[in-house]
């Protein structure tokens, strides 16, 4: 019997057992994740890693020895597989019943995957683990990469390989790179960037097969191109892993539904992080949301409220990325099928990208501008009606 039973072994559950211990120090807790690794920051995987920043040893949460002096127990390659809240168990594939006190579901979300047949080709990778950058990372130049979705992992990981000199192309049926959050004008411009470092892009494009020819790969493109190529790594988005959550009687629309304690439909089981469709405060609406920012500080919401802190998750979590030059950091809701403006100190470059909806300010993207979230938090939950004029200058670069 453990006081607290966290299923899932990565920002999120790590987190939550940090908001644990703030309110209780000796309750007993039991992290189960399935991958084989301690708990690790995923960002560096298509990030710092590339860049010399940082090293697969930085980028482990803590070592094993924090986790046994914070008395936090942590079984690695071991998955739950049911959870039974009538008898407040859980059963692992390891065929170990566990008691709980109290459940947080932090288990994330698995790679969409391609409409077509690949399955068990060698050489096609789901982009999401350190096993998936350890095997990537391996003398990448001179290969031939083929980048399926425009995305984020697309997006940072075509940029990444190719400063390690290999041919990247990349594929996605979208018109434009990072298209479901850049402006169109944005989206160019920096695709634009991409072509001109040797990039290569095909986009309105999807695969139609794939398979293996001799040593490489071979990928058939809607509208007849033949791509040759060594790997093939595919980011086409995620799904979040709610069937635990949906055989355990939870409610389940874009993610386990939770209330703004965080806690499910089910009495003393909570969700946080990419799976939890929680009620994002600020904007007055069911969100999900699938970033760093949102794991470390939901988990920590979540952990604190298993131990009885009862207290309303209010926070706006962030998102960044760095793409070449561009770097930039984002909150609230950043989707391009909103009305946007733009106030640029220098076009596409420096400046803020406004996210509206019925005039009012829903999201803001701070483009080589920073240290100004905390601006750009006010200024969406004040709500207040604005037009193009009074947003000139409203967060300065
Ligand atoms: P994403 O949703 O950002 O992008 C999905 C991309 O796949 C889009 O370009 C879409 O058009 C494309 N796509 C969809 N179906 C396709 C198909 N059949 N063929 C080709 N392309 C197709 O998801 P992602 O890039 O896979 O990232 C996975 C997760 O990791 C997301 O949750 C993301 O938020 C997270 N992530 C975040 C960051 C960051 O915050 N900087 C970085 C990396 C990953």
């Amino acid at each position: 019997m453990y006081d607290y039973l966290i299923v899932g072994g990565g920002r999120a559950a790590v987190a939550a057992a940090e908001g644990i211990r703030e309110l209780d120090s000796s309750g007993s807790i039991l992290i189960v994740g399935a991958e084989a690794h301690l708990p690790y920051d995923r960002p560096p995987l298509s990030k710092q890693l590339w860049f010399g920043k940082k090293t697969v040893d930085e980028i482990f949460i803590h070592d094993a020895g924090h986790f046994e002096s914070e008395n936090i127990q942590l079984a690695t390659s071991e998955r739950v597989k049911e959870v039974r809240p009538a008898e407040k168990t859980v059963v692992t594939d390891r065929g170990r019943r566990e008691n709980y006190g109290k459940l947080l579901l932090a288990t994330g979300g698995t790679p969409r995957r391609l409409p077509i047949s690949c399955a068990g080709l060698d050489g096609v990778i789901y982009y999401r683990t350190l096993d998936h950058y350890n095997a990537l990372s391996r003398d990448p130049a001179g290969k031939s990469i083929l980048v399926v979705g425009g995305g984020f992992i697309g997006s940072e990981i075509a940029a990444a390989l190719s400063q390690h000199e290999a041919r990247v192309t990349m594929v996605f049926p979208g018109r434009y790179l990072c298209e479901r959050v850049f402006p169109e004008s944005l989206a160019r411009s920096i695709q634009i960037d991409f072509e001109e470092r040797g990039i290569r892009i095909l986009g309105g494009e999807l695969l139609t097969s794939i398979a293996r020819k001799g040593g490489g790969l071979v990928a058939q493109t809607q509208r007849g191109k033949r791509l040759d190529c060594d790997t093939i790594v595919v980011g086409v988005g995620i799904e979040p892993d709610i069937l635990l959550a949906t055989g355990a009687g939870l409610s389940v629309g874009n993610g386990i539904e939770v209330d703004e304690r965080l806690e499910s439909t089910v009495s003393g089981i909570y969700a946080a992080g990419d799976n939890a469709s929680f009620p994002y405060q600020a904007l007055g609406k069911r969100m999900r949301v699938e970033h760093w920012d949102n794991a470390v500080s939901q988990g920590k919401a979540a952990g604190r409220n298993m131990a009885g802190a009862g207290e309303p998750f209010t926070y706006m979590p962030y998102l960044y990325s760095d793409l070449f030059d561009f770097g930039y950091e984002a909150v609230g809701d950043v989707r391009s099928s909103l009305t946007t403006f733009a106030d640029w100190e220098k076009e596409n470059e420096t400046g803020v990208v406004y996210y509206l909806a019925r005039g009012r300010v829903r999201g803001v993207m701070l483009c080589n501008v920073w240290g100004k979230l905390d601006e750009a938090r006010q200024l969406i939950r004040s709500g207040v009606d604005v037009n193009e004029r009074d947003l000139r200058g409203a967060v300065r670069a």
